[in-house]
């Protein structure tokens, strides 16, 4: 299935099908016949993302080298065939499938570590590599790449940087383009340029590496990546507490700073997700329990202990009851099962969960909260609130059955409201996810004609065949 589009040139050029025989025949001799999969079989797992919605590429490409995905971009320029660019697929917003059709380029050969630099404190990596296995590699010299999307065990690093995750540890540590210090990226004409550079420091020319971090695919391929590191926290500890507001649990999270604690990661559960949780997993939280927050701390062993008491008291002062402190590594994983149950227990309340990730300054995640209930309630929608307090970013999910047309257009109205209320608390639309096709009819909500037209031309200008990725962001 391919949708048409007139693509972003708005020239309506007809496109040469990537499966015409001699095109193949080129794509083989570009990256060896083997890489080259057109059996329905073999390219079905391409087909979708975490979106869940089929769009089979004519073909599945998976190039080695950067020099091998700059052949294929050159060849789709020439051809007019749309190339789309895919990390571990576990996408939230539909931008890592073909939905115009065309080829994808798999990046799972291109996941090799190429070196560990731990005077410098940086990873050199090809975009293939998960987030969990970079994490691993690190950590076992001592060091620590802090992003942390909850799909780490399959996202791909050149996703993670395409979309910019961010994770629970975000409260303290930023997002992913906090740490990416350079870039290789084959461009939309067929060019490889470089970005950035193996230091923290780097003012010459435009900042191309963040115009990279984020663009969804549509601006170039990463074929490589320098990333910045840490060295590796000696200890973590961890607090939980029930309030029984949602406007208590979020009162405490200035608090800590104030007591000149920066928590890891402050993540909330709203009345909903404490009651989701409960039926499922029989946690023992009582009905009082109307919020929960978890609150993790890092660092040397003894300023961690120092802080996590902080984090208490700063907890029981501000109304928290059924508090619990980790003294131990295992402690602290039973503490945090709580937030790992929420999606398992959600899929009682529906086969269609509306996952939004709006995100607001965090002094006003509790009105948020309150009246995406209100929302809720208007729409006739069940709706579950939870995510990160610390950086205001909520996951804002409104459950239905996939076959109840009425309840989804119920739903669909509810993430519109949300949407707009996001915005009007002076936050936006996606915190994480990004835009992809699924959030493109909104994206003028957020933003400004005059910056989608300056978004719009930056595309034109590094992509004027539209080629890459076409059919996302913008509609
Ligand atoms: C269970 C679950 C939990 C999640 N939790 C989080 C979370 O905590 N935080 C968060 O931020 N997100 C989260 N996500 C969303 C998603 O996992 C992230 O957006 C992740 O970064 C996607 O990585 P990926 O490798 O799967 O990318 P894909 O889905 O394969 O691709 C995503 C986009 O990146 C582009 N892309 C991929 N590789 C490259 C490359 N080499 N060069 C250029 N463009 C490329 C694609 O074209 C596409 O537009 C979650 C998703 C799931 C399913």
């Amino acid at each position: 299935m391919s949708r048409h589009h007139e693509g972003l040139t708005g020239r309506g050029r007809a496109r040469t099908a990537a499966s015409d025989e001699d095109v193949l025949a080129t794509l083989r001799e570009i990256v060896g016949a083997e890489h080259v999969l057109v059996d329905e079989a073999r390219v079905e797992p391409y087909a979708s993302d975490a979106v869940k919605e089929k769009f089979p590429p004519e073909a599945v490409l998976l190039p080695q080298t950067a020099d091998e995905v700059a052949a294929i971009i050159k060849l789709a320029n020439e051809r007019g065939f749309p190339v789309t660019a895919r990390g571990g697929g576990v996408g939230y917003t539909g931008g890592a499938v073909p939905i115009e059709g065309g080829v994808v380029i798999g990046t799972d050969r291109m996941n090799r570590i190429r070196t560990i630099q731990a005077d410098d404190l940086y990873v050199i990596t090809e975009p293939g590599v998960t987030t969990y296995a970079l994490q691993q590699a690190v950590e076992a010299v001592g060091l620590f790449y802090p992003p942390d999307p909850a799909s780490y065990k399959t996202s791909f690093i050149g996703g993670n940087i395409a979309e910019n995750a961010g994770g629970i540890r975000s409260a303290k540590y930023g997002v992913t383009k906090h740490y990416v210090l350079g870039l290789e990226v084959v461009i939309p004409t067929g060019e490889i340029i470089r970005t950035g550079g193996l230091t923290s420091k780097n003012v010459v020319g435009f900042d191309l590496t963040g115009l990279i971090c984020g663009s969804e695919g549509m601006l170039g391929i990463i074929t490589e990546a320098t990333l910045r590191l840490l060295p590796l926290p000696e200890a973590t500890r961890t607090v939980r507490a029930t309030f029984r507001t949602m406007t208590e649990a979020c009162a405490c999270v200035p608090r800590f700073n104030r007591a000149r604690v920066m928590p890891v990661a402050i993540e909330v559960l709203d009345r909903n997700a404490i009651a989701a949780v409960e039926t499922e997993f029989a946690f023992g939280f009582g009905q009082d329990a109307g919020a929960l927050l978890l609150v993790s701390v890092d660092g040397h062993a003894s300023e961690v202990e120092r802080d996590a008491l902080i984090i208490e008291s700063v907890v029981r002062e501000g109304g928290g009851f059924d508090v619990m402190r980790s003294e131990s590594r295992e402690e602290e994983e039973r503490l945090w099962d709580v937030r790992r149950a929420i999606s398992p227990a959600l899929k009682k309340f529906g086969t269609m969960k509306f996952n939004e990730d709006v995100v607001v300054p965090r002094s006003r995640v509790p009105e948020l909260v309150a009246r995406v209930e209100e929302i809720g309630r208007r729409h006739d929608t069940f709706v579950v609130n939870f995510g990160h307090a610390g950086d205001g970013n909520i996951h804002v999910n409104f459950m239905c059955d996939r076959d109840d047309t009425e309840a989804m257009r119920r739903a669909r109205a509810a993430v519109r409201d949300t949407f707009a209320l996001s915005v009007e608390l002076g936050g936006t639309i996606s915190g994480e996810h990004g835009i992809g096709y699924v959030k493109a009819p909104y994206l003028d909500m957020a933003l400004g004609a005059a910056t989608i037209d300056a978004m719009k031309l930056i595309k034109r200008a590094l992509d004027p065949n539209g080629i890459l990725n076409p059919g996302k962001m913008f509609v």
